[in-house]
Formats: structure tokens, sequence, C-alpha cells
């Protein structure tokens, strides 16, 4: 396991390991690494095989790169709302901390701001439902609810008609029966993402071992965080499972029609889809599997995204269709990812578990992963996503 390439370890630093090098494993080694310089981290990843050394193999690679906790809103899924809201408020801080090691080219903010519109009448009810219900949670004025408070205003979330739709969004078809619109929302492309933490990392003084680890006991460090998003309930016994995803990446010619401004999303026919504004083109995504450990792209699914995405933008058919790619959300049972110091291990510090939500999840996982490294509390909205929650008595 050890890398020859490696430097020594300085004498008396603390040495932490982060298994896993992707996106929360890169933003946590960076935020350790920049914490304190009596720290030595080494990233234990894998896989170099995107441009720069970046992880493209991980779900992180392909996916939406959607910040989303408003348009993901779902009644009972409360603590998952209340940790996204936590997260998409720290975005501004942390991109402006990684803005120095954005690579040159595109920036890694793509849109800020979405729409979410649903076309058939059922679609209609649901996604009211769920945004009154998105809307109710709790404000800081009520001091009868236990949980932290969201402050969620109209600029995050509120009901548009047709023809602020149509204003906002002229591109997109006439199919929307009700739409929202949040302007807190949006998103960052993931692959420059990846680029400017792997740059961050390496400015730290971050340094990587090439490798799979088999077991986490295995790893020589003081403290152990583990961030190998779907390989983690390998190595810690976790309840994380792999659920696929399709996305397709579309490039605009000279002539077609220009992607949304923002992030599009809505429920056609029942299927969710999003479309997410890019350099040059647009993502669109994405279908959900439980098929285990599959990444291979398959007809039908190409076949339904590209079918509701021209639903929905009808200018899609004269893009460049330059990529179908496949991933494995990291998904636990409840939505929540694991945060915290594991239960029977000491040394060992959960990261993993983000599901559908792993980008937008970044800087909460970073500040909750320091705070436990650190010996301080957890953020108040991460305290649900303690690692023995389904263990505890
Ligand atoms: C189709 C799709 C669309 C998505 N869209 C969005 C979106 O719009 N917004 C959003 O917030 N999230 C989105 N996600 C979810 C997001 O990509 C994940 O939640 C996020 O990437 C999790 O990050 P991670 O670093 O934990 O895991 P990953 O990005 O999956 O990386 C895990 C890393 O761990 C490494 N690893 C695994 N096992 C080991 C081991 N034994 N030893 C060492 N290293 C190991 C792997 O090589 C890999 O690099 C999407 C996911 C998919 C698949």
């Amino acid at each position: 396991m050890d890398d020859p390439e490696r430097p020594a370890a300085r004498s008396g630093a603390r040495r932490v390991a982060v298994v896993g090098g992707s996106v929360i494993g890169l933003a946590c080694a960076w935020s350790i690494a920049r914490s304190g310089p009596a720290t030595d981290v080494v990233i234990h990843e894998p896989d170099d095989s995107g441009p720069d050394g970046v992880p493209a193999k991980g779900a992180a690679w392909v996916a939406g790169g959607m910040l989303a906790p408003f348009s993901e809103a779902w009644p009972g899924e409360e603590a998952v709302f209340a940790l996204g809201v936590d997260s998409l408020r720290r975005w501004p801080g942390f991109l402006a901390a990684l803005e120095p090691h954005v690579p040159p080219g595109p920036p890694v903010r793509t849109a800020s701001r979405t729409h979410m519109l649903a076309v058939d009448e059922a679609d209609a009810r649901d996604l009211d439902m769920a945004m009154e219900w998105a809307a109710r949670q709790p404000d800081p004025a009520d001091s009868a609810h236990s949980g932290p408070a969201l402050g969620i205003t109209d600029a995050d979330l509120r009901r548009v008609t047709r023809r602020e739709l149509r204003e906002a969004e002229p591109s997109l078809a006439r199919v929307a029966r009700v739409a929202y619109r949040m302007d807190s929302e949006g998103a960052v492309d993931n692959r420059v993402l990846l680029a400017a933490l792997t740059r961050a990392c390496r400015a730290e003084g971050v340094t990587w071992v090439r490798g799979a680890v088999a077991s986490v006991d295995d790893v020589d460090a003081d403290r152990v965080v583990l961030a190998a998003g779907a390989g983690s309930a390998a190595l810690a016994g976790l309840p994380v499972r792999p659920v696929k995803g399709e996305v397709l990446r579309l490039r605009a010619r000279p002539g077609c029609e220009d992607p949304p401004r923002g992030v599009v999303r809505a429920f056609v026919r029942g299927r969710p889809l999003y479309l997410v504004p890019r350099d040059g083109g647009l993502v669109v995504g994405a279908t959900q599997y439980e098929h285990g450990d599959d990444r291979q792209v398959t007809v039908g699914g190409v076949r339904d995204l590209l079918a509701d995405a021209e639903t929905v933008f009808p200018g899609i058919g004269e893009y460049e269709l330059a990529e179908a790619i496949a991933g494995l959300r990291p998904m636990s049972p409840d939505n929540l990812p694991f945060l915290g110091a594991d239960p029977a291990d000491p040394r060992l510090i959960h990261a993993t578990g983000h599901g559908r939500n792993g980008i937008a999840l970044t800087p909460v996982t970073v500040a909750a992963v320091l705070a436990t490294l650190q010996g301080l509390a957890v953020p108040a909205a991460a305290r649900a996503a303690a690692p023995d929650r389904f263990t505890r008595g």
C-alpha cells in the first residue's frame, strides 16, 4: 500500500488518511489540510483516469451538479431537506475559497437558479404538495421547533405563472401546468469542481496513494475519513447501496436553440427530468434503477431521457449527443448520508452515503468532518446523519 513517490510524513504531524478521492474525499482532504499546519493528509484512491488525474469512475464525474434542496424536497424528509438547505447556504463561501484553484476555462458555477415544473395533472398536484410542504419548513421565528431554522424566503422558492416561466426560459415548450422558481439553487460543473479540488489539494500538500483500500484497519494513520461512495459498504458495513443513474451530455451545434438559462427540472409522464446548462451545451438526467453494480448505459434509458427532454425543450434535436454515461449513487435507507465518528472505531470518521445529493452536500459534509476531527459539535442539521442512527437502541 505504501507509495514510494509519497513524501515521508513530518515527524510530530497528525496523519489523516482519506479513503476515496472523489468529490467528498477531495473536499475533506483539502479542508483538513488547510485547517492546520500540523496535519499530513493522504488520499487513498485507485482511479486517476480523468484529465489531470481526477477520478472519472465515481458518481461525481457523472453527476448533474445541481445544488437542489428545494427542488428535491419531499414531505417526510425533514432532516434531508434541512441538511440540504444548510449546505446550500455554505456554497458561496466554499466557492470563494476554491476560486484560486479553478483551472483556466469554464467557471465552477454554471447556473444560479432553477425552475421546477410539472407537465401532467397528477404530477402538478404532487409538485404543489411538495413545494407547499417545503415552504412551511421551520423558519427562524418558529421557536416551538427544535430543529435548525432554515430561513426560507421567496427567493428560495415561489410559484410562478406560465408567463413568468416563458419570460425567464423562452426556449421551453409551453407544456407546464405548474411551475416554481428557486433563485438560490442552480448548479456547478461537477468536472470543473473535481479539477479545482484536485489542484487545491495539491496546493495544500495533500498526497495520494494509488490503490483501493481492502480494509480500513490496514490504513496507517491517526484518523481515517471514509469517503468511498458506493464502495463504503464493503469497508465499514454501512447500509450504503449503489443506485444506478444515467445522464446524457449534449453539445450545442451552430444555429441550434440556446439551452435553458438556468436549471430546468420537470416531472414528465411521472418521470423526473433535469436539464442543466453547461459550458457549450447541457446535461440531461437522470434515470434511476436498483441494479447493483451496473454502469452500462441502456437503450431504454437514453430513449426515455431524450423523449422527456424533447417534451420540455424541443430544440434538443439539433444538439450533438456527446456522451451517455452511467454512475452509482451511494444511497442510504433514509436518503441521509453518514456524517461523523464511527460509534465502534474512534479512529474512523464517516463521510459517505450521499445518494442523489453528494455534490450539493459537499460543504456541510466538510464542516461535519472538520468538527468531528477537532472534537467539536457537528452542524445542527448534520446531527440527524449520525452514523449510528440505525443501530442505537
Ligand atoms: C446520474 C447521477 C446524477 C447525479 N446528479 C447529482 C446532482 O445533480 N447533484 C448532486 O448533488 N449529486 C448528484 N449525484 C450524486 C453524487 O454524484 C454523489 O452523491 C457523489 O458523487 C458522492 O460523492 P463521493 O465522493 O462520496 O462518491 P463518488 O463520487 O462515487 O466517489 C467514490 C470514490 O471512492 C473511490 N473508492 C471506492 N472504493 C474504494 C476503496 N476501497 N479504496 C479507495 N477508494 C475507493 C472510488 O474510486 C471513487 O473515486 C448524481 C449521481 C448520479 C449517478
